[in-house]
Protein backbone atom coordinates (compact mmCIF):
# COMPACT_ATOMS: atom_id res chain seq x y z
CA UNK A 1 0.00 0.00 0.00
CA UNK A 2 1.48 3.50 -0.69
CA UNK A 3 1.89 6.23 1.52
CA UNK A 4 0.33 9.22 0.12
CA UNK A 5 -3.12 7.74 0.90
CA UNK A 6 -5.70 10.50 1.45
CA UNK A 7 -7.88 8.10 3.28
CA UNK A 8 -7.56 6.63 6.45
CA UNK A 9 -9.93 4.43 6.90
CA UNK A 10 -10.19 1.29 5.09
CA UNK A 11 -13.20 -1.51 5.19
CA UNK A 12 -10.76 -4.84 4.44
CA UNK A 13 -13.66 -6.82 2.51
CA UNK A 14 -13.79 -9.57 -0.78
CA UNK A 15 -16.38 -11.61 -2.12
CA UNK A 16 -16.42 -14.23 0.51
CA UNK A 17 -16.25 -14.87 4.02
CA UNK A 18 -12.60 -13.36 6.13
CA UNK A 19 -12.64 -15.81 8.63
CA UNK A 20 -12.00 -18.32 5.64
CA UNK A 21 -8.67 -16.25 4.84
CA UNK A 22 -6.23 -17.84 6.69
CA UNK A 23 -3.87 -14.68 6.21
CA UNK A 24 -6.90 -12.17 7.25
CA UNK A 25 -5.16 -11.31 10.69
CA UNK A 26 -1.65 -10.43 8.38
CA UNK A 27 -4.08 -7.96 6.61
CA UNK A 28 -4.71 -6.11 9.27
CA UNK A 29 -1.33 -5.74 10.89
CA UNK A 30 -0.35 -4.11 7.61
CA UNK A 31 -3.18 -2.31 7.17
CA UNK A 32 -2.72 -0.80 10.72
CA UNK A 33 0.85 0.86 9.60
CA UNK A 34 -1.62 2.71 7.04
CA UNK A 35 -5.04 3.24 8.20
CA UNK A 36 -6.78 4.75 11.72
CA UNK A 37 -9.45 2.76 11.18
CA UNK A 38 -10.00 -1.16 9.70
CA UNK A 39 -13.17 -2.60 9.52
CA UNK A 40 -14.67 -6.02 8.35
CA UNK A 41 -17.58 -7.82 8.05
CA UNK A 42 -18.00 -11.76 9.06
CA UNK A 43 -21.20 -14.19 8.60
CA UNK A 44 -19.81 -15.17 12.21
CA UNK A 45 -20.14 -18.34 11.08
CA UNK A 46 -16.36 -19.29 11.79
CA UNK A 47 -15.80 -22.77 13.17
CA UNK A 48 -12.71 -21.16 15.47
CA UNK A 49 -14.58 -18.32 17.28
CA UNK A 50 -11.11 -17.48 18.52
CA UNK A 51 -10.43 -15.76 15.05
CA UNK A 52 -12.45 -12.88 15.94
CA UNK A 53 -10.23 -12.08 19.04
CA UNK A 54 -6.92 -12.29 16.80
CA UNK A 55 -8.32 -9.94 14.57
CA UNK A 56 -8.96 -7.14 17.11
CA UNK A 57 -5.55 -7.85 18.79
CA UNK A 58 -3.66 -7.60 15.56
CA UNK A 59 -5.67 -4.10 14.92
CA UNK A 60 -9.17 -4.30 13.73
CA UNK A 61 -11.24 -1.49 15.26
CA UNK A 62 -14.37 -2.22 13.49
CA UNK A 63 -16.48 -5.49 13.30
CA UNK A 64 -20.10 -5.27 11.31
CA UNK A 65 -22.04 -8.36 11.55
CA UNK A 66 -25.44 -8.51 10.89
CA UNK A 67 -28.44 -10.10 12.91
CA UNK A 68 -31.65 -9.67 11.04
CA UNK A 69 -33.72 -11.92 13.84
CA UNK A 70 -33.97 -13.53 16.53
CA UNK A 71 -36.68 -16.23 15.23
CA UNK A 72 -34.64 -19.59 14.03
CA UNK A 73 -37.69 -19.78 11.20
CA UNK A 74 -37.11 -16.43 9.76
CA UNK A 75 -33.15 -16.55 10.24
CA UNK A 76 -33.18 -19.89 8.14
CA UNK A 77 -35.38 -18.47 5.70
CA UNK A 78 -32.74 -15.83 4.63
CA UNK A 79 -29.70 -17.74 5.93
CA UNK A 80 -30.06 -21.37 5.86
CA UNK A 81 -26.69 -22.64 7.28
CA UNK A 82 -26.58 -19.91 10.94
CA UNK A 83 -28.77 -20.16 13.85
CA UNK A 84 -29.66 -17.94 17.06
CA UNK A 85 -27.35 -20.17 18.55
CA UNK A 86 -24.47 -19.71 16.32
CA UNK A 87 -24.77 -16.01 16.40
CA UNK A 88 -25.18 -16.07 20.24
CA UNK A 89 -22.06 -18.32 20.30
CA UNK A 90 -19.81 -16.61 18.19
CA UNK A 91 -20.73 -12.81 20.20
CA UNK A 92 -19.98 -14.73 23.60
CA UNK A 93 -16.11 -15.67 22.33
CA UNK A 94 -15.07 -12.00 21.76
CA UNK A 95 -13.38 -10.65 24.74
CA UNK A 96 -15.51 -7.97 27.00
CA UNK A 97 -12.52 -5.57 26.21
CA UNK A 98 -13.32 -5.48 21.83
CA UNK A 99 -17.23 -6.08 22.51
CA UNK A 100 -17.42 -2.27 22.21
CA UNK A 101 -15.90 -2.59 18.55
CA UNK A 102 -18.83 -4.75 17.31
CA UNK A 103 -21.65 -3.26 15.61
CA UNK A 104 -24.69 -5.19 14.62
CA UNK A 105 -26.44 -4.29 11.43
CA UNK A 106 -30.56 -5.25 11.09
CA UNK A 107 -31.71 -4.80 7.54
CA UNK A 108 -35.86 -3.80 8.63
CA UNK A 109 -38.50 -5.75 6.68
CA UNK A 110 -41.60 -6.61 7.32
CA UNK A 111 -41.13 -9.95 8.87
CA UNK A 112 -38.81 -8.88 11.41
CA UNK A 113 -40.41 -5.21 11.88
CA UNK A 114 -42.71 -6.51 14.78
CA UNK A 115 -39.30 -7.99 16.33
CA UNK A 116 -37.34 -5.09 16.68
CA UNK A 117 -37.46 -4.59 20.24
CA UNK A 118 -36.24 -8.28 21.05
CA UNK A 119 -33.55 -8.33 18.46
CA UNK A 120 -32.40 -4.99 20.26
CA UNK A 121 -32.59 -6.74 23.69
CA UNK A 122 -30.56 -9.51 22.66
CA UNK A 123 -28.01 -8.15 21.48
CA UNK A 124 -27.63 -5.41 24.39
CA UNK A 125 -27.32 -8.62 26.43
CA UNK A 126 -24.67 -9.82 24.62
CA UNK A 127 -22.70 -6.53 25.84
CA UNK A 128 -22.67 -4.41 22.27
CA UNK A 129 -23.47 -1.06 22.08
CA UNK A 130 -23.47 -0.23 18.73
CA UNK A 131 -26.77 -0.86 16.43
CA UNK A 132 -27.54 0.34 12.67
CA UNK A 133 -31.14 -0.41 11.44
CA UNK A 134 -30.89 -0.23 7.72
CA UNK A 135 -34.36 0.64 6.01
CA UNK A 136 -34.79 -0.74 2.53
CA UNK A 137 -37.00 2.03 0.47
CA UNK A 138 -38.33 1.39 -2.30
CA UNK A 139 -36.99 -2.03 -2.95
CA UNK A 140 -37.30 -5.89 -2.40
CA UNK A 141 -40.23 -6.07 -0.18
CA UNK A 142 -41.43 -2.42 -0.95
CA UNK A 143 -41.76 -1.41 2.22
CA UNK A 144 -41.25 2.20 1.79
CA UNK A 145 -44.88 3.20 1.87
CA UNK A 146 -45.53 1.16 5.47
CA UNK A 147 -42.71 1.81 7.63
CA UNK A 148 -41.38 5.25 8.11
CA UNK A 149 -38.43 6.58 10.27
CA UNK A 150 -40.63 7.23 13.27
CA UNK A 151 -42.28 3.67 13.36
CA UNK A 152 -38.80 1.88 13.88
CA UNK A 153 -37.55 4.91 16.24
CA UNK A 154 -41.45 4.15 18.15
CA UNK A 155 -40.27 0.22 18.38
CA UNK A 156 -37.15 0.69 19.89
CA UNK A 157 -38.02 3.71 22.14
CA UNK A 158 -38.43 1.45 25.43
CA UNK A 159 -34.94 -0.11 25.17
CA UNK A 160 -32.24 0.81 27.10
CA UNK A 161 -29.97 3.84 26.68
CA UNK A 162 -26.60 2.15 26.91
CA UNK A 163 -27.88 1.04 22.82
CA UNK A 164 -26.81 3.92 20.50
CA UNK A 165 -29.12 3.18 17.64
CA UNK A 166 -28.48 5.00 13.99
CA UNK A 167 -31.75 4.19 11.77
CA UNK A 168 -30.32 4.97 8.14
CA UNK A 169 -32.13 4.55 4.81
CA UNK A 170 -30.77 3.12 1.61
CA UNK A 171 -32.68 4.99 -0.99
CA UNK A 172 -33.34 3.20 -4.42
CA UNK A 173 -33.90 5.60 -7.19
CA UNK A 174 -36.61 4.52 -9.88
CA UNK A 175 -35.33 4.35 -13.37
CA UNK A 176 -38.05 6.86 -14.58
CA UNK A 177 -35.77 9.64 -12.03
CA UNK A 178 -32.35 10.91 -13.33
CA UNK A 179 -30.09 7.96 -11.66
CA UNK A 180 -27.19 8.69 -9.45
CA UNK A 181 -24.89 6.23 -7.11
CA UNK A 182 -23.54 7.42 -4.87
CA UNK A 183 -20.43 4.69 -4.38
CA UNK A 184 -17.90 5.71 -6.98
CA UNK A 185 -17.50 9.41 -5.38
CA UNK A 186 -17.50 8.55 -1.73
CA UNK A 187 -15.41 5.12 -1.70
CA UNK A 188 -12.17 3.88 -3.41
CA UNK A 189 -12.95 0.05 -3.69
CA UNK A 190 -9.73 -1.63 -4.81
CA UNK A 191 -10.08 -5.06 -5.95
CA UNK A 192 -7.67 -7.93 -5.40
CA UNK A 193 -5.03 -7.35 -8.53
CA UNK A 194 -4.66 -3.69 -7.14
CA UNK A 195 -7.53 -2.26 -9.46
CA UNK A 196 -9.87 0.65 -8.58
CA UNK A 197 -13.48 -0.20 -8.84
CA UNK A 198 -16.74 1.71 -8.73
CA UNK A 199 -18.51 -0.49 -6.04
CA UNK A 200 -18.36 -4.11 -4.45
CA UNK A 201 -20.58 -5.59 -7.14
CA UNK A 202 -17.96 -4.76 -10.15
CA UNK A 203 -15.02 -6.59 -9.51
CA UNK A 204 -13.97 -7.98 -12.63
CA UNK A 205 -10.93 -5.19 -13.84
CA UNK A 206 -11.06 -6.67 -17.44
CA UNK A 207 -14.58 -5.82 -17.68
CA UNK A 208 -14.21 -2.18 -16.51
CA UNK A 209 -10.14 -0.99 -16.60
CA UNK A 210 -10.20 2.32 -14.58
CA UNK A 211 -6.82 1.82 -13.88
CA UNK A 212 -4.22 -0.28 -10.95
CA UNK A 213 -2.85 1.43 -8.25
CA UNK A 214 0.53 0.08 -9.39
CA UNK A 215 0.87 2.57 -12.15
CA UNK A 216 -0.68 5.69 -10.21
CA UNK A 217 -0.87 7.05 -6.82
CA UNK A 218 -4.02 7.10 -5.09
CA UNK A 219 -4.86 10.59 -6.04
CA UNK A 220 -4.03 10.32 -9.43
CA UNK A 221 -5.94 6.85 -10.18
CA UNK A 222 -9.31 8.29 -8.39
CA UNK A 223 -8.96 11.33 -11.39
CA UNK A 224 -7.29 9.34 -13.71
CA UNK A 225 -9.26 10.20 -17.04
CA UNK A 226 -11.05 6.91 -16.98
CA UNK A 227 -12.44 6.96 -13.93
CA UNK A 228 -13.43 10.95 -14.33
CA UNK A 229 -15.35 9.36 -16.99
CA UNK A 230 -17.81 6.54 -15.17
CA UNK A 231 -18.35 8.64 -12.50
CA UNK A 232 -19.37 11.27 -15.06
CA UNK A 233 -21.96 8.72 -17.00
CA UNK A 234 -23.79 9.37 -13.24
CA UNK A 235 -23.65 13.06 -13.40
CA UNK A 236 -25.24 12.83 -16.14
CA UNK A 237 -27.98 10.62 -14.51
CA UNK A 238 -27.22 7.94 -16.70
CA UNK A 239 -26.61 4.26 -15.60
CA UNK A 240 -23.59 2.64 -16.98
CA UNK A 241 -24.42 -0.76 -18.90
CA UNK A 242 -22.31 -2.36 -16.74
CA UNK A 243 -24.01 -1.77 -13.61
CA UNK A 244 -27.20 -2.85 -15.48
CA UNK A 245 -25.06 -5.97 -16.12
CA UNK A 246 -24.26 -6.22 -12.64
CA UNK A 247 -27.65 -6.00 -11.20
CA UNK A 248 -26.74 -4.66 -8.08
CA UNK A 249 -29.83 -3.72 -5.69
CA UNK A 250 -29.61 -0.18 -6.48
CA UNK A 251 -30.45 -1.00 -10.41
CA UNK A 252 -31.83 -4.51 -10.12
CA UNK A 253 -35.53 -3.52 -9.68
CA UNK A 254 -35.85 -0.60 -11.94
S1 LIG B 1 -23.10 -1.42 -9.75
FE1 LIG B 1 -24.60 -0.37 -8.47
S2 LIG B 1 -23.50 0.26 -6.62
FE2 LIG B 1 -21.99 -0.24 -8.21
S3 LIG B 1 -21.53 1.71 -9.21
FE3 LIG B 1 -23.14 0.71 -10.39
S4 LIG B 1 -25.05 1.53 -9.55
FE4 LIG B 1 -23.43 1.96 -8.07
Amino acid sequence: MPNDLACKDIVLQGLGEVTLNKDFSRFIKIAKSKFHSITTTTNLMAKDTSLYNQYFDAGLTNLRISVDAIDDKIIKKNRPEISLSTIKKAILAIDKAHIDKVQVITVVHPENFGTLREIGEFISQLGITDWVIQKLVGYANDIENKLCHSDIEKAVSSLSNKLTIAIRGFNYVKRSEPFFCNSPFSTYFINADHYLMPCCHIWDHTKLDMGNLNNFSPNELINNAKAVAFRDTFNKGIIPEICLETKCPLVAEK
